[in-house]
């Protein structure tokens, strides 16, 4: 019925109504799912942001997860994450909306946050869990792809095409796993100021390295790299 198209994300897809976090049932179900998996609700109950946040999950919205095996070591977790980051500002790209990715693991249109991605992984196992506002009602800061275009958009096209996006991104990140930092590097909002949440750092982002690392010049010229964690950063 959805026709999709890909090869590894998508193959199988399980819609629920309504769901704690995708991500936590995601993770129970890959002891026995096949990679490519997706788990996609209506509405989450208690949708997960980094380090427990909230992450506001009303009707309206994609909120998905998929669970992979790329095969790579648990330090290039940040790679699954800019996979995801892509495959949303290509799938808003193709609604005509221009997305940027606020490192890590944020894209934001006109400076607010429409997406949120998180990878959480263990042992060969990368569950990859994908917000994104279409037509549903966002908190304060935040901004919904039906904000942007003043309509209400088909929410199954955006999920078709995310998964679309997501499918070729996948393929870039287990041949070319470089590529698939270049492709967020190219779609990063860079060359600004920016303070290190929490960490007493200040300086303008220049750049990421390739282990997607956010390289901070401080005022003083010291150039300090920021790994990817917990951690979050504010436009100054
Ligand atoms: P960050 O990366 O910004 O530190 P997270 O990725 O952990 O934060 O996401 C959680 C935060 O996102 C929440 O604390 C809240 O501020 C914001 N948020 C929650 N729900 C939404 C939503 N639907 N759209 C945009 N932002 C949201």
């Amino acid at each position: 019925m959805l026709s999709l198209q890909t090869s590894i994300v998508g193959r199988k897809v399980i819609y629920l109504r309504e769901v704690e976090s995708t991500n936590d049932l995601a993770k129970l179900l890959a002891l026995h799912e096949d990679e490519g998996t997706v788990i996609v609700a209506d509405r989450q109950t208690r949708g997960r942001g980094r380090i427990g946040r909230r992450w506001e999950s009303p009707e309206g919205g994609v909120w998905m997860s998929v669970i992979l095996r790329p095969p790579l070591v648990l330090e290039d977790l940040p790679k699954v994450v800019f996979m995801g980051a892509v495959a949303v500002v290509e799938t808003l790209e193709k609604f005509g909306i221009p997305g940027k990715v606020k490192w890590p693991n944020d894209v934001l249109v006109e400076g607010r946050k429409i997406a949120g991605i998180l990878a959480e992984g263990k042992a060969g196992t990368v569950v990859l869990g994908i917000g994104l506002n279409v037509n549903n009602p966002v908190p304060e800061g935040a901004i919904s792809m039906k904000d942007v275009l003043g309509s209400n958009v088909p929410l199954v096209d955006v999920f078709r095409t995310l998964i679309a996006r997501l499918d070729e991104a996948y393929s870039l990140l287990k041949e070319r796993p470089a590529s698939i930092v270049e492709k967020a590097k190219s779609r990063m909002i860079l060359g600004v100021p920016v303070i290190v949440v929490g960490e007493d750092i200040e300086g303008i982002a220049e750049d990421i390295d390739e282990f997607g690392r956010l390289i901070v010049r401080k005022p003083s010229g010291e150039v300090v790299k920021v790994v990817y964690g917990d951690l979050s950063i504010r436009f100054a």
